[in-house]
């Protein structure tokens, strides 16, 4: 099969490997130069469900070097004063042995080691161009061009779309008290954090609050916005230095539910985006990936390419909407500090910390998707 891959992030990257792998002449169309493609400052939890495809595409052993596992998962409810440890028992059986809840892993790292392999596979056609000049040549075109895909815009494709009245500030800090393989989902009535481990002391924070708020903490000195982080770690929890410059960026939520117009097909975050707590956005997107993947090996489908659309969308709309719904009541959650809530909070709470069979729903939903 002939396939176009529009845009070389990390959705249309992986999607070339896997299908140039399962046999198709791929051509990734990119309109950035590679150092942009990889100087992107983001990090990313990788959960079982991404290990399995990195494996299954020959990647995960270099992967592994770069990626910082953790062993315990704490949750802690602000609101309740209470805390939960996920931990490696409750995973499932064939994803224990690996050691670790998730891996924590930093953009560059994972773009790089992802080029590298493009490199290296000749039925991979790389062009620096935003346009494609023919798309008739193509039996399928795979759109990965992102959250503000112009594909879809000329497509006219109908989505879901809305505006968290929340913005999302990252920062890399170094931290005492806390175990350098254990990472936090700290759910706050500003909004969800997490603190991700780097390596060391070194640690990412990404936290979630009003856009009012949020502005106004990214106006602050170094010294006050310090300040205001020490303020809403955990107890016990001591921030040494900021490591680099804040940063900001809007939330929304999109969510592309037909996943297909005619024969482009809608990966990663061109057919959804979300809050990112949870750290479900990059999983998801390479969950897209394997599922196409899937579908292009079936010799039925190989065969009959046209009907490759719709059965990817029906394959999707499960995973994508239950991780969506999952996503956003987490953030609903998190915010309703009204005392009405404070007893289905208490329930689900005493539920993580009795009921093994719940706890373990939760982790494998969270880490191998619906
Ligand atoms: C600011 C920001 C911070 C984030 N932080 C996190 C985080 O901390 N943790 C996490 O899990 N996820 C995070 N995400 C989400 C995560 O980056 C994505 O889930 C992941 O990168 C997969 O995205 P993608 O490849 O689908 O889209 P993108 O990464 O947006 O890639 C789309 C690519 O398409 C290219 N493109 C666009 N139009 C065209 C065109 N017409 N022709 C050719 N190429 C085109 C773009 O240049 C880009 O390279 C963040 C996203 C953003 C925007």
């Amino acid at each position: 099969m002939n396939i176009a891959i529009i845009g070389s992030g990390l959705t249309g990257s992986l999607a070339a490997i896997s299908l140039a792998k399962a046999g198709c002449r791929v051509d990734l169309y990119e309109r950035l130069t590679d150092d942009e493609l990889i100087n992107r400052d983001r990090t990313y939890a990788i959960t079982h469900s991404s290990r399995k495809i990195l494996e299954k595409n020959g990647l995960w052993k270099q992967f592994e070097s770069h990626l910082v596992p953790f062993q315990y998962l704490n949750i802690i409810d602000y609101e309740l004063n209470k805390k939960f440890q996920f931990l490696i028992n409750d995973l499932s059986i064939s994803d224990k042995k690996y050691l670790a809840v998730g891996w924590i892993a930093e953009h560059k790292n994972v773009m790089l080691t992802i080029l590298k392999s493009i490199s290296t596979i000749e039925n991979i056609n790389r062009i620096p161009t935003s346009i494609i000049p023919n798309t008739s040549n193509y039996d399928l075109v795979v759109v990965a061009d992102g959250s503000n895909s112009n594909t879809k815009k000329k497509l006219k494709t109908p989505s879901l779309c809305f505006s968290y009245d929340q913005m999302c500030i990252t920062v890399k800090v170094l931290l005492r008290g806390v175990k350098s393989n254990e990472a936090f989902e700290i759910l706050n009535s500003e909004g969800p954090f997490a603190v991700l481990p780097l390596g060391g002391d070194l640690f990412q924070i990404i936290c979630s609050q009003s856009i009012e708020k949020g502005k106004y903490n990214m106006s602050k000195s170094k010294s006050l916005f310090l300040d205001y982080l020490s303020s809403i770690l955990p107890y016990g929890i001591d921030l040494d230095t900021i490591v680099d410059e804040p940063k900001s960026f809007p939330i929304n939520f999109v969510f592309n539910y037909l996943f297909f117009s005619g024969k482009y097909i809608y990966l990663g975050e061109t057919a959804h985006k979300f809050h990112p707590v949870g750290g479900q956005g990059l999983n998801l997107c390479w969950r897209d990936v394997d599922c196409l993947e899937k579908l292009i090996s079936n010799k039925f489908l190989k065969n009959n390419h046209s009907f490759i659309p719709i059965t990817y969308s029906l394959s999707r709309i499960f995973d994508v909407l239950s991780i969506s719904i999952f996503t956003d009541s987490l953030v609903r959650y998190s915010r309703s500090n009204s005392y009405i809530f404070s007893l289905p909070r208490k329930f689900v709470f005493f539920l993580l910390k009795r009921c093994p069979i719940f706890r373990k729903f939760i982790i494998n939903a969270m880490t191998n998707g619906f």
